[in-house]
């Protein structure tokens, strides 16, 4: 049983230069995970000059830990779009899902990608009887929208289930053979990607960007950030409209696959569906969802999901494996420019757990933006669009969490999990956090996350000093692996 993602295993990508001069060009793409490269493939073609920068490889982001399904039912957001907006909001959310839906699939049979991309059937269910009057909700507006969908009292796997909804015309696919396979075509026309180069900081000068990394800079006429999770607060205040979600994922061995996916509706999320890659079957199971600031004790996260695994799927578990995601205050993501003030500030975030359609959309509709192209999905995602109800309940409850979180972790540092593998001390005025390894040495640093300074918790499982506000890791020496923040916490 392996600690990593099923998708980057076997997967050896031939790794691009660090940028090693200041440029100069007309777009900036910061962050290559499936935002920046789709926004990448959409302009390929175009008069401008462009360049991708990812602080880590392309595609090893959240996108290579993602389950990967590409289908727009997903759980029973339709209805908390209509309440929250109305029928016509919640119909084009799931016009734009289709969309994407097929703007993937036409790329892939295009460029003949392999990505084992298989057509098969999406499934929400419930072992709840309590939850089917919502399933029935959905239903109304499935009828009213024209989808066409069954209504059924089991799953095609033996998971206990008393209702479910399932709808056809939707996929799987491997994301990384495909991001991967987009980057070489983006590369084929000129576009200039730097891996390994991280975004420090960027500001505005008279008519353009500044992007700082750690040595060079680069100016931008147009900024698309498409980084996950913003490592600038301000313009935005992203942290006070979103929150982090969490959940954890098991792939294991099968002699069969089977031809659909499934989720449930509540938490804790129970996810399921298939991968056929060459000789190699296997089923992937993800759940155990909660919020960053919630059940800390992320081996007692994983055992769960282990246990739910061999319970519910597979006696046998080859790779298990953790990720989160950006969740909005109102369900949809935002992508666009930032505000009114910013139009060459561009953003593609906040996916809510479905950004293998969400981020395809925000690249091909941030793409529509710059040149000129019309788009029918522009205003829904604009990112300064107006409050709606659960826009500002969900501001009042993210700051609650965060503030939950911020308390949390300069009130109480140590944990019975922690084994006495780590201490917290403060050395030389410095309040620092230590691990000590199996040989007995300490691996000692900065118990402050750069980005809006909460204290960090000790992953014991994935050995690694996580932000339980906004998300941020750092490995054991203090080096940052995930943003937001974009700088180490190294004791110098
Ligand atoms: C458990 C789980 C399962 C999921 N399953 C599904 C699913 O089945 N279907 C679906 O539609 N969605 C799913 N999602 C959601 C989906 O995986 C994400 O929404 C999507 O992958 C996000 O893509 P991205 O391009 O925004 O981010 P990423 O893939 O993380 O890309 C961001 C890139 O930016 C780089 N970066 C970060 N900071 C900087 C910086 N400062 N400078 C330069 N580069 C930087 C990173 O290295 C990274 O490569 C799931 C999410 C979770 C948590």
């Amino acid at each position: 049983m392996e600690n990593k993602s099923i998708w980057i295993n076997d997967i050896k990508p031939k790794i691009n230069k660090k940028l090693d001069k200041n440029l100069d060009v007309d777009i900036l793409i910061i962050g290559g995970g499936l935002t920046g490269i789709t926004s990448c493939f959409y302009l390929k073609d175009s008069k401008y000059d462009i360049a991708l920068i990812d602080a880590d490889k392309v595609g090893f982001g959240v996108s290579s830990r993602t389950t990967g399904k590409l289908t727009y039912l997903q759980e029973l957001i339709y209805q908390k779009l209509e309440s929250n907006f109305n029928f016509n909001v919640a119909k084009k959310y799931l016009e734009s899902q289709k969309y994407a839906i097929n703007l993937v699939v036409d790329n892939i049979k295009n460029y003949n990608i392999d990505c084992d991309l298989e057509k098969n059937s999406s499934y929400v269910f419930t072992n709840d009887d309590k939850e089917i009057p919502k399933f029935k909700k959905e239903e109304k507006f499935f009828d009213k929208a024209n989808v066409k969908y069954t209504v059924q009292k089991k799953i095609p796997v033996n998971i206990k289930c008393k209702y479910s909804i399932k709808v056809d015309d939707t996929y799987v696919f491997h994301p990384l053979k495909y991001i991967l396979k987009l980057k070489e075509i983006c590369m084929k026309s000129g576009i200039k990607i730097y891996e390994n180069t991280k975004a420090t900081q960027l500001s505005k000068k008279d008519d353009y960007y500044i992007c700082y990394t750690d040595k060079y800079k680069i100016k931008a006429k147009k900024v698309i950030i498409a980084c996950h999770y913003p490592f600038f607060v301000i313009p935005g205040f992203i942290p006070l409209k979103t929150h982090i979600e969490k959940s954890y994922v098991t792939a294991s061995k099968v002699d069969e696959t089977k031809k659909f996916n499934a989720i449930t509706n509540t938490y804790p999320i129970k996810s399921i569906r298939y991968h056929n890659d060459d000789n190699k079957k296997y089923v992937i199971f993800a759940g155990e969802s909660h919020k960053l600031c919630d059940k800390l004790d992320r081996c007692s996260n994983y055992k769960k999901i282990i246990d739910k695994t061999k319970k519910d799927i597979s006696r046998n578990i080859d790779f298990y494996w953790t990720n989160q995601d950006l969740m909005t205050s109102d369900n949809l993501p935002l992508i666009g420019p930032l505000n009114k003030n910013t139009p060459n500030l561009l953003l593609g975030i906040g996916y809510n757990t479905w950004g293998m359609t969400n981020a395809t959309l925000a690249g091909k509709i941030i793409s529509d933006i710059i040149l000129n192209k019309e788009n029918k999905y522009k205003k829904l995602f604009r990112p300064d669009r107006p409050l709606s109800m659960d826009k500002i309940k969900n501001l009042f409850v993210n700051s609650y969490f965060n503030g939950k979180a911020f308390a949390v972790t300069k009130l109480k540092k140590n944990y019975p999990w922690y084994k006495n593998k780590v201490k917290f001390e403060n050395r030389n005025g410095v309040n620092v956090g230590i691990y000590i390894d199996k040989n007995g040495k300490e691996h000692i640093v900065r118990n402050l996350c750069p980005h809006l300074k909460c204290s960090l918790i000790f992953n014991m499982e994935d050995k690694t000093w996580d932000c339980p506000c906004h998300g941020s890791r750092f490995d054991i020496d203090g080096n940052c692996i995930q943003g937001p923040s974009s700088y180490d916490i190294k004791i110098k």
